[in-house]
């Protein structure tokens, strides 16, 4: 788990790949009309069938680049597949995800969309 969000969101945006996700087109449409609760909801469920397992299904390739808010959120903020969230939220690969895991990742994508929705506001 890292230190601080803070200090997560800083190396986020010190990393060129990570830093160029932005939530625009059809995707910002689509939070807009949906609202951040309901997608949050379908964040959990994500996060439930696509992250969580101890080997998730095409792990590494299971996050597509666009087509819903989360998907591209979990590619800013490093959440998109194990490898990723063992090197940038230090949470071991190859067990499934705790409770307190879950709602790190939930809790960072939710900080993510929140502040593009006051960068498109
Ligand atoms: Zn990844």
């Amino acid at each position: 788990m890292s230190d601080s969000l803070d200090d997560l969101f800083a190396r986020l945006a010190r990393s060129d790949f990570r830093a160029r996700f932005r939530l625009r087109g059809r995707e910002l449409e689509y939070l807009r009309a949906k609202g951040l609760a309901e997608v949050m909801e379908h964040a959990a469920r994500f996060i439930d069938e696509r992250l969580a397992p101890a080997a998730p299904p095409n792990d590494g390739k299971q996050t597509p680049y666009g087509k819903h808010p989360v998907f591209v959120a979990q590619h800013a903020t490093a959440t998109c597949c194990r490898g990723c969230l063992a090197k940038l939220h230090s949470i071991p690969a190859g067990r499934e995800l705790t409770e307190a895991d879950r709602l790190h990742v939930l809790t960072v994508l939710e900080r993510w969309l929140r502040a593009q929705e006051v960068v498109n506001a």
